[in-house]
């Protein structure tokens, strides 16, 4: 089919939006590894996750073999008011560059959340309130996670207890005020509230918390409160099922006007968006029923997949949580203060792990100053003002088309672009001072903390 046929924007019909979400690991031949119990460092039972996690969640989160989960009506009815989310073809960007390469982006922004973290968080919310539960805790970083789940909470009448990396909490005070708009507390981590918050101020006084000390007091909460579990915005299984949505979509828009996508390119925090983007295509591949070029864009300042470790590890900074074989950097990580903070976090999902370690997806790390002069290229002509996170995959994508302007190709690149950026703008304001700074760990620094993984055998 002819470029000029393909439209700016792909919509899709209410009646072509997915009806169930796309479980990868059934397509996978070597499993993700399960979770262990951080004391018995034995697989994590249904019973005892169970203590954490919703019912429902530990299932999806258990479950390796069924392929397709049918999406409940009531989440169906949420989605349809911000979904489906659009694919657009970059033209002017393509013009602007002089590619010969076609761009494609999802854009996951339109919402008042601003990221695709709404796609898993209405899921969640959704399975706690049909547990009968009275709210549900969890921890947020750059406030997206905490704001998405402010937002399903309401919808359905849940009590949410957000903990919120201090430094965040202070430089933020906006998002925290959409949280409370929308009922939700939120309290500032490490906190005096919690056994292991006052544990850990104790040894780092004045410090300002980080996203595993903050999960360590989410958990600690739901656990002593009756009626209460935790919920988390990325790294699990669950939550890469949920976001499946976002790549289900993207899959039928370019079915519909017969484009086949060469590259996918995504950025990866805690892997969420890119395992959700990724896996109608990574099914293909793993079946050899097509071959993408997969990547996976992480920022040089926590380089979980590039330079880390695939081994077991905590998830969070307190040890309180199952232990993941994932690519780590270690659970004692403190990543310098990046300014994407969804990326600032020390492991990686171990769906993604296991992909990258079978070398069927490749990674990649950007500099700072390197995303945002993207991120600002892209804004100039495309319009949107992206995130900070999502600005890590507009750098890839940017880069593979200049490669295409070499070589003549016509490469069909799609990337994810996660969400917009005006919670950012004290980010952007550095940049367009020029003092942004780009600081990657040395080996030092990451050797230390390896020498500080558990020792576990299995
Ligand atoms: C949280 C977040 C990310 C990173 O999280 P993943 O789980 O890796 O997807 C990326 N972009 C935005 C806008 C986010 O809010």
């Amino acid at each position: 089919m002819s470029n000029e046929k393909i439209p700016y924007k792909i919509y899709l019909e209410e009646s072509e939006m997915p009806k169930a979400w796309y479980n990868l690991r059934a397509d996978m031949k070597n499993k993700p590894a399960a979770l262990l119990n951080p004391q018995t460092l034995k697989p994590m039972t249904a019973q005892e996750l169970s203590g954490v996690f919703c019912d429902e969640l530990v299932k999806q989160e258990l479950d390796d073999t069924t392929p397709y989960f049918e999406i409940p009506d009531e989440i169906k009815k949420f989605y349809k008011m911000y979904r489906p989310s659009p694919l657009v073809r970059a033209y002017c960007l393509e013009e602007k560059l002089q590619t010969p390469a076609k761009i494609y982006y999802k854009f996951e922004g339109n919402n008042t959340s601003g990221s695709h973290k709404l796609n898993s968080a209405i899921a969640q919310a959704y399975y706690a309130k049909e547990q009968g539960l009275v709210g549900v805790t969890t921890e947020t970083g750059a406030g997206q996670w905490g704001t998405a789940l402010s937002m399903a909470c309401s919808y359905f009448g849940l009590d949410c207890k957000v903990y919120m990396v201090k430094v965040s909490y202070e430089q933020k005070p906006f998002r925290r005020e959409v949280m409370r708009t929308y009922g939700a507390s939120v309290t500032p981590s490490p906190s005096m509230e919690t056994e292991v918050g006052r544990k850990i101020l104790a040894e780092h006084p004045g410090t300002t918390g980080s996203l595993g000390c903050a999960i360590s007091e989410a958990v600690e909460t739901a656990v002593k409160n009756k009626g209460y579990r935790y919920v988390l915005g990325s790294v699990l299984n669950q939550v890469l099922l949920h976001q499946s949505i976002i790549g289900l979509e993207t899959k039928t828009a370019l079915d519909k006007y017969g484009i086949k996508a060469d590259i996918i390119i995504g950025c990866a925090g805690g892997g969420s968006n890119l395992g959700g983007l990724i896996s109608p295509f990574m099914g293909e591949k793993l079946r050899g029923e097509a071959d993408y070029r997969i990547i996976a864009v992480e920022p040089a300042s926590c380089p979980s997949f590039t330079r880390g470790k695939f081994a077991y590890d905590y998830c969070d900074t307190g040890m309180v949580c199952p232990l993941a074989k994932m690519y780590t950097l270690g659970s004692g990580f403190i990543p310098s203060a990046n300014h994407a903070g969804g990326l600032r976090y020390h492991g990686m999902s171990s769906v993604l792990s296991q992909l990258y370690h079978d070398k069927l997806m490749e990674a990649v790390s950007v500099a700072q100053t390197d995303v945002f002069e993207a991120a600002v290229q892209f804004a100039r002509v495309e319009g949107i003002l992206p995130a900070p996170e999502s600005a890590h995959a507009i750098r890839v994508a940017i880069d593979e088309a200049m490669k295409c302007k070499e070589t003549g190709e016509e490469k069909t690149i799609v990337f994810g672009l996660t969400g917009t950026g005006y919670f950012d703008m004290v980010a952007y304001q550095k940049y367009n001072d020029g003092q942004m700074t780009d600081y990657i760990p040395t080996d030092e620094e990451i050797q230390a903390n390896f020498d500080k993984l558990p020792r576990v055998d299995v």
